[in-house]
This record gives C-alpha cells, structure tokens and sequence, in this order.
C-alpha cells in the first residue's frame, strides 16, 4: 500500500476541512488529498512539506513560510497521540488518535488556536 508522507498537525486540518483554504488550487488539491486518505491509505508521518503542502502558497521552495509555528503544532500532535516522525499507519488510525487524543478532550485550541484558519474548526 502506498504510503502518503503527511505532516502531523495536517491530522487535525484534514478533520475539519470543509472545501475553505489559501486558494482555489490549495482547495482543490486538499479536497483530492482528503478523498485519497479517507480510503484508508497508509500515511507516513514526515515533519517536512507534504503532498498538502505542494499546492499550498505559503510553500516556498519547499519549506513553510511559518515553518516554525507548524513545526510547533506537528510537535505537538505527535506528542498527544503518542506518535513520531518516520512512523507509517493507516490515514484511519491518525485520525482516531487525533480525535480521541486532541478534539474529544478539547485541546485542539492549545494546539492550534493561533492558526488563522481556527474559526472553522469548531
Ligand atoms: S501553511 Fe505550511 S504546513 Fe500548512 S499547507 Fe501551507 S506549506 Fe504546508
């Protein structure tokens, strides 16, 4: 099965994305991406720009303009759902980590609350 490197933290964007993004072509790539993972592909967690990244305009020459802050929010939800970098599961399993992990016991804001897209994610 192919693995899908993803960066972590997208865990918890892919949850909540509802067709809204940095621009039409971001959008329409999210929106395959999400539609290829929820088949239960296999993802391959990797804290460097991902398949979600490569139509993303804050992606530049292949690393985040806010490389810092997503590194943050990757960090983060590795911690939570007991994961590392490197490591390959099914898009199935991250999602139910992140939602058992992060968004059931409400910690999603301390994550990722000063992420401009925060307002959609409730
Ligand atoms: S903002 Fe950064 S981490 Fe998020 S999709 Fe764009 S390049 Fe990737």
């Amino acid at each position: 099965m192919e693995a899908y490197p993803i960066r972590p933290h997208h865990g918890l964007c892919l949850a909540f994305f509802r067709g809204k993004g940095y621009s039409e072509e971001f959008v329409e790539n999210m929106t395959r991406m999400q539609k290829a993972l929820e088949a239960n592909a296999a993802v391959c967690l990797t804290e460097k720009t991902d398949g979600i990244c490569a139509a993303c305009p804050n992606n530049q020459d292949g690393v985040c303009a806010t490389a810092k802050k997503v590194a943050r929010y990757d960090r983060e939800v590795l911690r939570h759902c007991g994961l590392h970098a490197g490591d390959t599961l099914p898009f199935r399993e991250l999602e139910a980590r992140v939602r058992e992990t992060i968004l059931l016991p409400g910690k999603r804001e301390e994550i990722c609350g000063d992420c401009q897209w925060s307002g959609l994610c409730r």
